[in-house]
């Protein structure tokens, strides 16, 4: 069972510059959107180092967010459209990062307290 809640985290995993979207995903959000793939990859995608990885958006939290994040309610307005590292993602049953948060809340006394933001 996951020993991570991600209701609780503002989606740190969301912040990372390089989500990766494949053939497949592309597909899916061409889909999800109804329009061209072609379209889809030129809107929601960019290519660094030669690889296709999902746009981004300002972000008061981490400075800059995957562009489908819900800034506010920190959730993903895609779900089920999401790439497949997304749905993946920890991969474990733990999160490195939701460790990290719970135990700085601890530290802090603070049920909200966010490490690692850019402010
Ligand atoms: S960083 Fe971890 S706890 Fe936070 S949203 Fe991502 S998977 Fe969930
Ligand atoms: S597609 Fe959704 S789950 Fe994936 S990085 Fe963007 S907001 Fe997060």
């Amino acid at each position: 069972m996951a020993s991570y809640d991600c209701s609780k985290c503002p989606a740190y995993c969301c912040s990372y510059d390089r989500i990766i979207v494949n053939k497949r995903d592309l597909n899916r959000l061409a889909k999800h959107f109804d329009v061209d793939v072609e379209v889809a990859r030129k809107r929601f995608t960019k290519t660094v180092d030669g690889e296709q990885v999902l746009r981004h958006q300002k972000d008061n939290v981490y400075r800059s967010v995957c562009m489908f994040l819900d800034t506010k309610a920190r959730r993903c307005t895609i779900y089920n459209a999401r790439p497949g590292v997304c749905h993946e993602y920890p991969d474990f049953s733990r999160c490195g990062y939701y460790d990290f948060l719970k135990w700085e809340r601890t530290q802090q006394d603070d049920e909200t307290f966010v490490p690692l933001t850019w402010k």
